[in-house]
């Protein structure tokens, strides 16, 4: 059975890094680590959460074909590097989660990759999200639910659509798609 290369994308906020979380938690995956050059949030680590790096040095990144995907979002780079997750393809199952325009340049590159999207049940919703994580001013957070609607419209492009609303109901779907998936290939 091959390794599979798992992209989940949604707006800021719907749970994507609470999702992840709990699926590294059943030690089956390994998670794709992406530099950004936006700074560190307050408990973020580098080289755990981020490679948090200089622009200068994302730019020579990128001038090197070092990076698998990359875009400019909300004003930083990101960016997902090509060796870390080509060798760890090589022994795990690999998530990656970015937003939607880096992941259908995944999906070019690599068509047997499965790419599941994770939207809210609504709007309101996804505003309270952000509000009770903290991290960002009012201003941030009504740019980052704005970028929702062009989310949505890319979701057809997909292979999947999770809800977040039950936290542990959209684990367990997302597991569900990925162990169906690996059975195919
Ligand atoms: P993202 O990584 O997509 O930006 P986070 O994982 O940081 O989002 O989640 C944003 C906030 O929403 C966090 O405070 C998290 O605890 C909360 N959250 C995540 N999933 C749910 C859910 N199903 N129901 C209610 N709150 C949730
Ligand atoms: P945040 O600043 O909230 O950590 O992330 C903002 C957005 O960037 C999220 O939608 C996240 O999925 C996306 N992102 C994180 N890493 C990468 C990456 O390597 N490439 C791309 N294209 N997007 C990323």
């Amino acid at each position: 059975m091959r390794n599979l290369l798992i992209v989940l994308s949604g707006p800021s906020g719907v749970g994507k890094g609470t999702i992840v979380k709990q699926l590294m938690s059943r030690g089956r995956y390994c998670l794709s680590v992406s530099c950004t050059t936006r700074s560190p949030r307050v408990g973020e680590e580098d080289g755990r959460d981020y490679f948090f790096i200089t622009t200068e040095k994302f730019l020579k990144m990128i001038d090197e074909g070092g990076f698998l995907e990359y875009s400019n979002h909300f004003g930083n780079y990101y960016g997902t590097p090509k060796a870390f997750v080509e060798s760890r393809l090589l022994s795990h199952d690999v998530i990656l989660e970015i937003e939607v325009d880096g992941a259908l340049k995944v999906k070019a590159a690599h068509p047997e990759a499965l790419l599941i999207m994770i939207l809210p049940p609504d709007k309101e919703r996804l505003r309270a999200r952000l509000k009770g994580r903290g991290a960002e001013s009012d201003e941030k957070i009504e740019e980052r639910i704005s970028r929702m609607d062009y989310e949505v419209s890319r979701s057809g492009e997909y292979d999947y659509t999770v809800i977040n609303d039950d936290l542990t109901a959209a684990v367990s779907e997302i597991e569900n798609i990925i162990k169906s998936k690996k059975e195919q290939i």
